[in-house]
């Protein structure tokens, strides 16, 4: 849904839940340690923009950000925008676990399509912000 000259950004499929992102790196490294230094300053900004547009499109006021690689050993980070209204109770890193009640992959997919609509105006204009 979105690319910069290092990350990708798209709906996190796995999980389903409407504003969780993946960004994960274009070519292959097995970890942020890895990294190079330009790619890491690119992710910092695609980290903060994306933020960003979550806030906006799902109108939540929390974006967690989680990086395992347990099971893909591919750099990438997941983006889990905190569903507006949830019980306080599950926030947090419970979330991670206990979701499974707050999927919608179709809501998910096209969430992600509006933060990626929203991260190319972005992009267009760096200085309008
Ligand atoms: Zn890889």
């Amino acid at each position: 849904m979105h690319r910069t000259a290092h990350w990708s950004v798209g709906p996190a499929e796995h999980r389903g839940v409407p504003g969780w992102l993946l960004v994960w790196a274009r070519t292959h490294t097995a970890g942020f340690d890895v990294v190079d230094r330009e790619a890491l300053r690119e992710f910092g900004e695609v980290l903060g923009d994306t933020t960003r547009a979550l806030k906006e499109v799902v109108g939540t006021e929390k974006v967690y950000v989680a990086v395992f690689g347990d099971k893909q050993e591919h750099t990438h980070a997941l983006l889990m925008a905190r569903p507006p209204g949830l019980d306080p109770g599950r926030n947090g890193a419970s979330l991670l676990t206990d979701f499974q009640d707050l999927r919608s992959p179709e809501l998910c997919r096209s969430v992600a399509t509006a933060v990626g609509d929203r991260l190319e105006l972005a992009r267009q204009k760096p200085n309008s912000r």
